[in-house]
């Protein structure tokens, strides 16, 4: 038994000052009482400080997450040099492969463009790729376009000559890139997971799996959970298409584990509003397209039966309206996918008669408050002011519906305060641009959507997501009061201790 006390600890309608957990679980929620109650425990003293359930990322990518964290990072590179210069340090450390992400040279002197003889001179034979901040260009060594079978192409594409590929010619990349080994997934993974415990992040629904490496990345969750630490608790969403793979995925993954489990069938609607690939009901505003539908309504109509078939819940992805609209639909015609508690990912363009289909059918909303610092800037110009006006309507979604918040990491950082912050100012972080503040919520709203929206989600809204008897002793101290603090607060707030099932599993002394 351990008694936690001297907090100021979140509870539904008060906050308690102390905590005793027995194991993996909260035996009590109390008063200093519970310290005279367990003379015997271990005891932790709070300080005075706030204590939340730990956070609930309702929608990430774990390993993209991970995987992105482990590559070399480029944004503060203002020169070639630059660039040349971390890039052999790197190479020292990681042996065989340099992959570079996040280098912008609009912002190197002269606005010279890199090359692929600035990246030779990194490594003559050990392959080379680094990606533009956009994500749509890189440029690679000569190694690397050997490998890839680019060397001597020319056109828009790939240009060997300067080593620059672009847009679908990335692809061709991917093969050098791609981690497959079950043992480096398992040390990504194990970072990224040290990671979200820095963020208090204790519970995620991960979109990792896909038809092509759901054997590897299943194998290599399954391995990692067999250890004891470190784990955060995953729900696993795979973009899994056929039977036969999600016959054999579910045969991989367990289906009720606390720690890990195959928790959804994830399908993708639709595309991104950044890159005017999310489908609407109406044009682009001043364009003649409505972007992308990625997938036909017959073929999500048959992955919900799919996944319905194993007792999965179906979560789609889709950002514009008239990808909702034929999400809703597919959604509301299926019974038992409902009471699977299927839903929404992203929900950003709607109208109220959608809002409304998401209330009468308990259509759940997996939504990522932060997106409305990048958006708030261009979603008016996109889809025009009155479907602004009743999109990204993460107020409304809240207390009609089970909504469940989240990052979307690595899109967005997985730092939950930035998407608390959003939620309840409802603009950029500058506080330059607002968003429709209706539909902004209080920031215990915001709170309990971060915490036990996502425990309520999976299912596991009587033993997750709360602080009280009998629920998993998930829960975070923080460094701020954010409650007695302005919404900018939130911003700056840190994670000063993290407990998982009972056991502290991250400790920022400062
Ligand atoms: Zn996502």
């Amino acid at each position: 038994m351990t008694v936690y006390y001297n907090g100021k600890i979140f509870a539904d309608d008060k906050f308690h000052t102390a905590l005793a957990v027995e194991g993996e679980i909260i035996a009590a929620a109390g008063g200093s009482e519970l310290l005279e109650r367990h003379p015997a425990a271990e005891k932790v003293d709070l300080e005075g400080r706030l204590v939340l359930p730990g956070f609930n990322d309702s929608h990430l990518h774990l390993f993209e997450y991970a995987l992105e964290k482990s590559r070399l990072s480029l944004r503060a590179a203002r020169s070639a040099a630059e660039v040349i210069a971390a890039g052999r340090m790197r190479l020292k450390k990681t042996r065989d492969i340099v992959v570079g992400v996040g280098y912008n040279d609009a912002l190197f002197a002269g606005s010279r463009p890199l090359t692929r003889d600035d990246l030779d001179k990194i490594s003559a034979d050990a392959p080379v790729i680094v990606y533009r901040v956009c994500g749509h260009a890189a440029v690679c060594n000569g190694a690397a376009l050997r490998r890839a079978g680019l060397d001597g192409a020319t056109g828009d594409l790939v240009d060997s000559a300067s080593g620059i590929a672009r847009e679908q010619a990335l692809e061709l990349l991917k093969p050098l890139t791609e981690v497959s080994d079950a043992g480096e997934i398992k040390a990504l993974l194990r970072d990224g997971i040290r990671d979200l415990y820095r963020h208090g992040i204790t519970s995620v629904g991960s979109n990792d799996i896909d038809d092509e490496n759901y054997e590897a990345v299943a194998r290599a969750y399954r391995e990692l959970y067999r250890g004891a630490t470190p784990r955060v608790r995953v729900n696993l969403q795979a973009t899994i298409s056929s039977e036969a793979a999600l016959s054999e995925l579910a045969g991989l993954l367990p289906a009720t584990d606390s720690y890990l489990r195959l928790g959804a069938v994830k399908a993708f609607a639709d595309g991104s509003l950044g890159a005017k690939t999310a489908y609407l009901k109406e044009n682009y505003r001043g364009e003649n397209h409505r972007g992308i539908l990625t997938l036909p309504e017959e073929e999500l109509a048959r992955v919900v039966r799919m996944a319905a078939g194993f007792r999965l819940p179906v979560l789609v992805h889709a950002i514009g309206d008239g990808a909702i609209d034929i999400a809703l639909r597919v959604l509301s015609a299926n019974k038992q996918a409902l009471r699977l508690g299927s839903g929404v990912v992203h929900a950003q363009v709607t109208d109220k008669k959608q809002l409304k289909i998401f209330r009468d059918k308990k259509i759940r909303a997996f939504v990522q408050p932060a997106f409305i610092n990048t958006d708030v800037a261009f979603l008016s110009d996109r889809v025009g002011r009155e479907r602004a006006e009743t999109s990204y309507a993460f107020g409304t979604l809240y207390r009609d519906t089970v909504a469940a918040f989240g990052s979307d990491a690595p899109v967005e950082s997985a730092n939950p305060f930035r998407g608390l912050f959003c939620a309840v100012a409802r603009s950029d972080f500058e506080g330059r641009k607002y968003l429709n503040p209706a539909e902004a919520l209080t920031l215990k709203e915001a709170v309990m959507a971060y915490t036990a929206g996502g425990a309520e989600a999976t299912g596991e809204k009587h033993v997750k997501g709360k602080l009280k008897a009998g629920y998993y002793a998930d829960f975070i101290v923080l460094d701020t009061d954010i409650f007695s603090s302005p919404p900018a607060a939130l911003l700056d707030a840190k994670v000063v201790m993290t407990v998982v099932g009972g056991k502290i599993v991250y400790r920022n002394s400062g």
